[in-house]
């Protein structure tokens, strides 16, 4: 009976081992996780600072799945070590757990710069749910709040504390909104909308220290400007959970190096989501954590799958402002692209040898599933470049 232990139970795991259990009923799975709670939508925390669900609403796989798919799920056990060449992993409790297939889905944690005072009470970056928990105790008590960093998380997680009736203040090192997500023009939309829903926003600011004795009280930007803060959340991006690449001798740089069959350079090693790097990527996101976890575990229990990578695709989950992005969107309008601007809405696709690689919807995102299965599938629309953006395109032709 092959032993499989999978340390991570996010998307990435979780979805391994579903497919592990496909390919072998009477394999013994171990899924591993230092949070308390099973499977729930980390992308979806949001809601529980808002107020808007319950921690139980976030869960996707209830303990019952977990039995039914014969799957030992160990909760609150952190692996701080391990031998490859005994195949075994330490718990931080000091167990002992052997393997013969191993998948690390260890996800990635928040980068938080080195900001002076970013040690004080009050202030909070978001990853986990118990990140989740913490921010929203503290925005109990607090009325203003600092964000620093104007991407896709900063700004959900900023719209979770607006909806809970705090005054939220965005500040960007760049010079525009979503820097990564939207072109100047998008940008400068999505600003006004979000403005007047109650977010002020700081672009093109450096924050220079956060302020208070024991506590958060202010923000300081470079030029002198003191923004008043009862809590601060950094929100500078992620990095991928390498710790255990040292002890086990994995080839790592921006995360775990994995294969097209998402092995790394041990054998019966294998990394997906968020902390693998594929093609010297680290993907970051949702949809390619599933995809990348059921290839893994597809491989580990001896099938034979390829990853090919994941379009690159957001969307801002925040209601009432219909966005979402995809590829490369051309900030510097150097690519053959298309747009359409009015009152309400802001499209751009981007064209390359008669292929899209890139699109913003803003205000509309209807047809984005399409657009960016054509991208994936890089299929020719050529004969329909001018028409796309028009008023009742049919996107299931593409
Ligand atoms: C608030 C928020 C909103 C997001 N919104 C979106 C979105 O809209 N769209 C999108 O595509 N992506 C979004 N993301 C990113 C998305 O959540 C991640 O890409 C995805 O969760 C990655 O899944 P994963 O399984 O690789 O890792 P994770 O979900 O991070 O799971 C890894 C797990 O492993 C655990 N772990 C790590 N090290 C150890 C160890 N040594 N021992 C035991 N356990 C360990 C971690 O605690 C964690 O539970 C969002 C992220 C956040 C935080």
């Amino acid at each position: 009976m092959t032993d499989y232990v999978i340390v991570g139970n996010g998307a990435a795991g979780t979805h391994a081992a579903e497919a592990i259990r496909k390919e072998d009923g009477g394999g013994r799975i171990t899924l591993v996780t230092d949070e308390d709670l099973p499977f729930y939508y980390r992308i979806r925390l949001n809601e529980l600072i808002s107020g808007d669900v319950a921690e139980a609403d976030l869960l996707a796989k209830k303990e019952a799945w977990y039995r039914d798919q014969n799957i030992d799920l160990r909760t609150s056990t952190r692996v701080d070590g391990g031998d490859a060449k005994k195949k075994t992993l330490v718990t931080a409790d000091g167990q002992e757990l052997g393997y013969d297939r191993l998948l690390l889905a260890t996800g990635s944690h928040s980068f938080v710069p080195p900001i002076k005072g970013s040690e004080k009470k009050g202030v909070f970056a978001l990853r986990s749910v118990q990140d989740a928990r913490d921010i929203a105790s503290w925005a109990k008590k607090a009325e203003t709040v600092v964000l620093i960093g104007g991407g896709l998380l900063g700004l959900e997680t900023g719209n979770g504390l607006r909806k809970a009736g705090k005054q939220v203040t965005v500040v960007e090192f760049f010079p525009r909104l979503l820097p990564r997500q939207l072109d100047v023009d998008g940008a400068g939309r999505l600003q006004q909308i979000m403005e007047e829903m109650g977010f002020s926003f700081r672009l093109g600011a450096k924050t220079e220290e956060i302020r208070g004795e024991d506590a958060v009280t202010a923000v300081l930007l470079e030029g002198g400007e003191k923004l008043s803060a009862d809590m601060v959340v950094i929100s500078a991006g992620v990095r991928p959970n390498m710790e255990l690449a040292e002890p086990l001798g994995l080839n790592h740089d921006k995360g775990i190096q994995v294969n097209e069959r998402l092995e790394t350079n041990q054998p019966h090693i294998y990394a997906a989501g968020d902390a693998a790097e594929f093609r010297g990527m680290p993907y970051g996101i949702w949809p390619a954590a599933m995809e990348q976890g059921k290839i893994a575990g597809t491989n580990m229990a001896g099938g034979d799958l390829t990853y090919g990578g994941t379009t690159m695709a957001n969307t801002l989950k925040v209601v009432g402002v219909d966005l979402a992005s995809a590829g490369n969107i051309d900030v510097e309008n150097e690519l053959d692209s298309r747009t359409l601007s009015d009152e309400e809405i802001y499209k751009k696709i981007v064209l390359e040898n008669g292929r899209i690689v890139g699109c913003i919807m803003l205000g509309d995102t209807k047809g984005f599933n399409q657009v960016t299965k054509a991208m994936s599938e890089k299929t020719d629309v050529s004969a329909v470049k001018d028409e796309i953006l028009r008023e009742g395109f049919d996107f299931k032709s593409l």
